[in-house]
């Protein structure tokens, strides 16, 4: 690893060897399901799964996109279980969850990008698991967006979350297959549809973005009517993948987080191991009991 590669002292991860880990692992591998945790070589992976916190992603474990960052597997992917709905609603009641995320693949080869399991994971929530919060982060549907987000909205998810990953001058690279306001557009229809759903994203720090670029896409989200926002430190899961340009610091990450609440973001995370869903289900329960 080069010098400038190496991690500093504040990105620590634990190994994950404790007995809610094992457990949270063997559900999912017993119900077939494929987690964002592991897919993504999440470094909060002991943490979480030690309190029985996991990110479902439905729709298969390979993707139809290759994005410069994302660890998932590119390919043609496989046929949708019709099973995953109901087994997602039992994961969600082993596990005891008061909020899950469900997130997918990117999967443009459906006629729907997989609209419809969505809507139909919602719906097995629902009727297993009243009680639980329901966040979902889903793809940008290109081509079949709005379709795509009438029909999830219409199901009623709590939190409705899609990433904008970056800036708009690194989408060539980092996020080919996308485009930036595509994405904004996205929330902008959820809270077109329905403005009592919470709209959240997030981006990754570290790509070789500037701190204005950063502020201006606070504002293009705020444009937007985004509620939620998370800021966390890019780590390259693999030398494959594109190459970390700087370790921001925490300091730094409490500085553009300052930013966000004043510019009135309802809820913002913003640290080096913030993820989409890190902590998710106790800041969604910090803003909505507040
Ligand atoms: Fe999974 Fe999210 Fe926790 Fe990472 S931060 S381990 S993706 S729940
Ligand atoms: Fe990864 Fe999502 Fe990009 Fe697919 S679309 S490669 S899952 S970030």
């Amino acid at each position: 690893k080069s010098e400038r590669q190496r991690k500093p002292d504040w990105i620590r991860v634990k190994a994950p060897t404790s007995k809610g880990y094992g457990e949270t692992r063997q559900l999912m591998r017993d119900l077939r399901l494929n987690t964002v945790c592991e897919e993504a070589a999440c470094p909060n992976i002991g943490e979480c799964w030690t309190k029985k916190h996991a990110t479902v992603m439905i729709l298969g474990d390979v993707c139809t996109r290759a994005c410069a960052f994302c660890n998932v597997k590119t390919g043609m992917p496989r046929t949708v279980d019709p099973l995953e709905p109901e087994n997602v609603a039992v994961a969600a009641a082993k596990l005891g969850l008061e909020h899950i995320v469900i997130t997918s693949v990117d999967r443009d080869d459906l006629p729907d990008g997989g609209a419809g399991q969505f809507v139909k994971v919602i719906e097995a929530l629902r009727r297993n698991t009243p009680s639980t919060t329901i966040e979902i982060l889903t793809p940008d549907f290109r081509g079949k967006m709005r379709e795509a987000v009438e029909a999830i909205v219409a199901a009623g998810p709590d939190v409705y979350n899609h990433n904008l990953e970056t800036v708009p001058r690194l989408y060539p690279t980092i996020r080919p297959g996308a485009r930036y306001y595509a994405s904004l557009r996205l929330l902008e229809e959820v809270k077109r549809h329905n403005p009592l759903i919470f709209t959240k994203s997030g981006i990754m720090l570290g790509l070789g973005e500037q701190r204005l670029e950063v502020h201006q896409v606070m504002d293009d989200m705020r444009s937007a009517g985004i509620d939620f926002l998370t800021m966390g430190q890019y780590l390259q899961p693999t030398p494959r993948h594109t190459a970390v340009i700087d370790f921001v610091t925490p300091q730094a990450f409490n500085a553009y987080g300052a930013i966000a609440r004043a510019k009135g973001f309802l809820q913002v995370a913003s640290s080096p191991l913030t993820r989409s869903s890190y902590h998710a289900g106790d800041d969604f329960r910090a803003m909505r009991d507040a």
